[in-house]
């Protein structure tokens, strides 16, 4: 199955690799922050009879072999898993993806008034090409904590009646200084503010337009100024996942990096049933930033978990900690820059992904002599050569562009830490970190087919 055309494999029933993505443009167009991931899949987990671990935990409950469980961590990251038959010390089948995008955010200080204007400072937030984000409508995404212990969320932007928020860029006519710069300096990151209002307040001396602003956000949702010191306002590119080219066979959408594999191993999850081995699928945050922090790949809330299960059978060693990570596999369900045949110079054909092929493993990312990367062990890779041919899975293999043309990371080798086979595994993906990326519904389809393959082997 080996770089076979996957539109061809399904020549005669298209209309799956179809219907199957309308799932996956909606997951995208409302989950475009990872706590709006996390609170997606919590509905699309309980929909499928999966339960919190907390319940188990509180009653003290054995966990039975089918059992469908899952654990939320800050909002941010989450872990699901369906009991095996085998104990879990025999390990487990693990799919992990991550559910933060590339975005700009909104400074803890933000708001204030100049020309006329009010504007929003902001900070961005993983590796964007700054000049992408200006003079396009832009959605805000909030989560305001105040300090009597009040959560306040709001999206504004997203529906046809909202209004949305932007960012300025030069005219051309007077923008002789600016061309002049290299693209990273062209729109520096401290010009990204987004404008967010122009009408004074009536009677005010001082900032009167920052004051309408702050009255509207007080009459609105019940927000001060100072509650910004304790939000989270995420900017995204404004607007659903859209069919991009003129048969419809791409998903254009903010954030397929990598709530694309996130989605499919979702539902490559909640679709399988009394699997052999414990399944599990982790939606990680942090990634686009080094995946640090509580809600990163690198916390302990994944080995946590595992500890609390395994307490639940009456096993609360740390040995059975251990053997049950070491002795489990990982996909690491992450996408592939895709060759794009305007810029085809930055890959080596041979060893490259292509839109319409099918799940792509990497064995290795990184940059330079491979720094940074995981390496997969060619055993592992053999033995999932062997499940996708058997089952008619199509795949292909993939490096990170030309040798020193550059380089990246996933979560990969955070896991393989803990002595486990891992090997990247993803959907590939154009225009991969701008506003609006593109897939194959082809691949999409085809990497949920592949993460559920994995899970039952
Ligand atoms: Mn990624
Ligand atoms: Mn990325």
């Amino acid at each position: 199955m080996y770089n076979k055309n996957v539109w061809e494999k399904y020549s005669s029933d298209v209309d799956k690799i179809m219907s199957f993505n309308e799932g996956y443009k909606h997951f995208i167009s409302v989950g475009k922050t990872e706590r709006a991931c996390v609170k997606e899949s919590v509905r699309i987990a309980k929909e499928n009879g999966f339960i919190d671990l907390a319940e188990f935990i509180k009653n003290n409950q054995k966990l039975q072999a089918g059992d469908k469980v899952y654990v939320v961590n800050k909002d941010k990251n989450i872990a699901l898993f369906v009991i095996g038959k085998k104990d879990l010390q025999a390990g487990l089948r693990i799919l992990g993806a991550h559910i933060d995008s590339p975005r700009i955010d909104v400074k803890q200080n933000p708001l204030y008034e100049k020309d006329g204007f009010a504007l929003f400072d902001t900070h961005y937030y993983g590796g964007i090409k700054k000049y992408q984000w200006v003079t396009m409508p832009l959605a805000l995404h909030g989560t305001v904590c105040k300090k009597n212990g009040e959560k306040v969320d709001f999206v504004i932007g997203e529906n046809d009646n909202d209004p949305v928020v932007g960012i300025n860029d030069l005219l051309p006519h007077l923008a002789a200084d600016q061309m002049q710069k290299n693209a990273s300096k062209v729109i520096e990151g401290e010009d990204l503010d987004l404008t967010v209002g122009s009408i004074p307040l009536k009677d005010t001396e001082k900032n009167p337009v920052k004051a309408n602003i702050l009255k509207l956000l007080k009459y609105r949702y019940n927000i001060e100024e100072e509650d910004f010191l304790s939000a989270e306002i995420e900017v995204v590119p404004a607007g659903k996942a859209k069919d991009f080219g003129l048969d419809s066979s791409m998903v254009m959408g903010y954030g397929h990096d990598d709530r694309v594999c996130s989605y499919t191993s979702l539902k490559a999850i909640v679709d399988i049933e009394n699997p052999e081995y414990t399944s599990c699928c982790i939606l990680t945050d942090k990634e686009e930033v080094g995946s640090i922090g509580a809600t990163g790949a690198f916390s302990l809330f994944f080995e946590n978990t595992i500890a609390e299960m395994l307490a639940l059978q009456q096993v609360e060693s740390f040995l059975a900690v251990r053997r049950t990570l070491s002795n489990s596999v990982m996909l690491s369900s992450d996408v592939s820059a895709a060759v794009d045949p305007l810029y085809g110079y930055v890959n080596d054909n041979k060893n490259a992904a292509y839109l319409g092929k099918g799940i792509v493993l990497n064995k290795y990312t990184g940059a330079r002599g491979k720094s940074g990367c995981n390496d997969a062990n060619p055993e592992f890779i053999a033995w999932l050569r062997n499940i996708f041919d058997e089952n008619q899975v199509c795949f292909q293999t993939a490096e990170l562009g030309k040798v020193d043309q550059g380089g990246g990371g996933t979560i990969a080798y955070i896991l393989a830490q803990y002595n486990m086979n891992v090997i990247d595994a993803g959907v590939p993906v154009l225009s991969m970190h701008s506003p609006w990326e593109i897939v194959s519904k082809a691949d999409v389809f085809e990497a949920y087919n592949a993460y559920k393959l994995f899970l039952t082997k």
